[in-house]
């Protein structure tokens, strides 16, 4: 049995998730831990009968007194990083799906699992799909390099672009190098009308209410273009990434950004 604890459970993904590892075979909900509603019974939360669970308010002292095996991390963007590394400090194996954390952390991250030889994930985006669409994308772009992102997200996302525009933009980068792309003369008339330049490629992030996760990234070429759409229409596109995710980091000894590095060859 794979002991679970997950962080930020009286929210959006932490609520599915919850509900996830609570049906899945194999692993077992030893804590779940949030902010705001600390004290609360949990199967109230998820609505779900026999969950025998109270949200806890501290992760550190969760970590202590239930000693799993994994901490789900899905917080915000300001509490992660130091999520990660009370987990790893309680020597517990992170699984981050709370997209956020810079470049930086991950390498701090990385160089503390190391220390502990401990295994962790950090995923921006567990929708297989999704995964899908950077693999082939990562195709596309070895005969199309003038690309553009765009990733829609519901309203009450805190970054942008989201973790997985993010992702990418990283592997297109790395396939295709800097270019710059469109008119070098072009200007704008709305600051911003143009999107995030990552080394030369154009990211655009819509916020709209009624969107769940969404990211086309769109090819253009002589007299063609190609367009790789993920659409994920509701939270339960992340179970199956995410339970399969909690096996993974049981069998590796330090840490990886991306599921797609354990699941595809
Ligand atoms: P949400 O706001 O609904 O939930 C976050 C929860 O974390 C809240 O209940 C909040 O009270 C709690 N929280 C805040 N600080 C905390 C702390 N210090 N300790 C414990 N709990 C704390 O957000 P959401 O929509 O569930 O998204 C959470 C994160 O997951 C975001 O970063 C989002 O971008 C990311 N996300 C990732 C994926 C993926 O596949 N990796 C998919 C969807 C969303």
């Amino acid at each position: 049995m794979i002991k679970v604890v997950v962080a930020g459970a009286a929210g959006r993904m932490g609520q599915e998730s919850c509900r996830a590892i609570l049906r899945a075979d194999g692993m077992e909900l030893v804590g779940a831990v949030d902010k705001n509603s600390s004290g609360e019974e949990l199967e109230k939360v998820i609505a779900m009968d026999g969950v025998e669970l109270t949200i806890q308010s501290d992760l550190d002292t969760t970590l202590k007194e239930t000693k799993p095996d994994v901490v789900v991390d899905f917080t915000n963007p300001n509490v992660v990083f130091n999520n990660a590394q009370i987990a790893l400090q309680n020597k517990v194996r992170p699984v981050i799906g709370t997209t956020g954390l810079t470049g930086e952390q991950i390498a701090q991250l990385k160089e503390l699992a190391q220390k502990q030889q401990l295994g962790g994930l950090i995923v921006p985006n567990f929708a297989i799909g999704a995964l899908l669409m950077i693999k082939f994308a990562s195709i596309a772009v070895k005969y199309f390099p003038h690309v553009e992102i765009i990733e829609l997200h519901h309203d009450q996302k805190m970054d942008a672009p989201s973790g997985t525009a993010l992702k990418t933009a990283e592997v297109l980068a790395e396939i295709r190098g800097n270019m710059r792309q469109g008119l070098p003369t072009e200007f704008e008339k709305i600051p911003g009308s143009r999107g995030g330049d990552f080394e030369g490629m154009r990211v655009h992030s819509v916020r709209l209410p009624g969107f769940v996760a969404h990211q086309e990234v769109i090819f253009g070429g002589t007299g063609q273009t190609l367009t790789i759409r993920h659409d994920s229409i509701s939270r339960e596109s992340f179970m199956p990434g995410l339970l399969m995710g909690i096996h993974k980091v049981m069998e590796i000894d330090h840490l990886v950004y991306g599921l797609e590095n354990l699941i595809f060859e």
